[in-house]
């Protein structure tokens, strides 16, 4: 039977290998927009309406504050390979919390059972003279 621990080990070793690798990056959300103009008789008012556009927004919350740009589309696709290289990030960082989760968890099943009682109660003990 394989070593559980040992496979854990392994696959966050692989983890940390990509996050190593992983290209430059940014948080985000892409959307189009269509806009109406003020000019008389342009195209954006005619029946049916040819709006202009696709504007590209880039929206993204960071340390509580959102932000919103317009991309330029000579830009997009090097903004779109950012934008997933951090949803790479998130996911391998989110994969990483979890297998150490487990790895706690395995850790604690294999331990003795000394080292299972939880203190009774919350005061710290005092260091060792
Ligand atoms: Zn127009």
């Amino acid at each position: 039977m394989p070593n559980p621990q040992a496979a854990i080990q392994r696959r966050i070793e692989q983890i940390k290998a990509e996050l190593a690798q992983l290209g430059p990056l940014r948080p985000g959300h892409l959307s189009q927009q269509y806009n109406v103009c003020g000019t008389p008789g342009c195209r954006c008012k005619a029946t049916p309406p040819r709006k202009h556009g696709p504007y590209y927004q880039l929206s993204y919350t960071w340390q509580r504050k959102s932000h919103s740009e317009f991309v330029r589309l000579e830009n997009l696709a090097v903004i779109r390979q950012q934008l997933t290289n951090y949803d790479r990030l998130r996911a391998l960082v989110d994969e990483w919390i979890g297998l150490a989760l487990k790895a706690t968890q395995l850790q604690r099943k294999s331990d003795s059972p000394l080292s299972k009682s939880r203190p009774k109660s919350r005061t710290p003990r005092k260091a060792a003279p």
